[in-house]
């Protein structure tokens, strides 16, 4: 973990105004996207949830049923399982930014192709280019290979630091995953994910800190 990411804190408000303008087009794209199959079965797609100034972004797969429904990200059980796994952690699910690598719901929530996620690619990285976040977190294996380009499964690569294009970035297990996992023990899905909040929760207080102190 490098905390060394030289960041401007506060654009001034002609640039602020901007990021307002660049968000309102970007929702307005996103709502009336029909560049991949996934847009016929959608009620809605679900863009993004969470503080546009945040230092931490969280990106997941692709919305569930009643993500679809509420036009939420991580509103249903695994959602609900993440929001505990923050609060446990003291982070304000309201502070951070959660999205998901595609924004339509995949029919009988089926991992989204190559070609879905590459339609929609455009619009995760304008929204890290808006949010400019320090910190990335990986929600299991489509994120991870879709920032990553990497084989190697999310076992192996969860609670290890990289960094993408300057920001720093860790894969963790998908809250989905853990319900499917129950145990506790040591070296469990759930006890290693713990540490992986742990470390993240750290290392977010340090770019909070120096946000506020510059
Ligand atoms: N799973 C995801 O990956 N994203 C959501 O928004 C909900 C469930
Ligand atoms: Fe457009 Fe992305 Fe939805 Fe496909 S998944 S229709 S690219 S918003």
């Amino acid at each position: 973990m490098t905390a060394d990411r030289i960041k401007i804190s506060e654009p001034p408000e002609d640039i602020r105004n901007n990021i307002e303008n660049c968000w309102e087009k970007l929702v307005s794209q996103v709502g009336s996207c029909t560049k991949c199959a996934l847009h016929s079965e959608r009620t809605q797609p679900v863009l993004g949830e969470g503080s546009r100034n945040s230092c931490v972004m969280f990106v997941g797969e692709a919305p569930g049923a009643d993500e679809d429904k509420e036009g939420k990200p991580f509103i249903g059980k695994a959602g609900k399982l993440l929001t505990k796994i923050f609060e446990a952690a003291g982070i304000d699910r309201k502070e951070v930014y959660i999205t998901n690598v595609v924004k339509c719901r995949p029919p009988d929530n089926r991992t989204p192709v190559i070609e879905e996620m590459l339609a929609c690619s455009k619009y995760l990285e304008t929204q890290i280019a808006l949010i400019n976040p320090d910190i990335i977190v990986c929600l299991g294996s489509t994120p991870t290979k879709w920032f990553l380009k990497s084989t190697e499964g999310i076992t192996k690569l969860r609670g290890k630091w990289f960094k993408w294009r300057g920001i720093d970035l860790m894969p963790m297990f998908h809250p989905s995953y853990l319900l499917r996992n129950q145990s506790r023990k040591p070296g469990s899905p759930k006890e290693v994910t713990w540490k992986d909040i742990q470390e993240i929760k750290r290392y977010l207080d340090v770019c909070r800190n120096r946000k506020d102190g510059s």
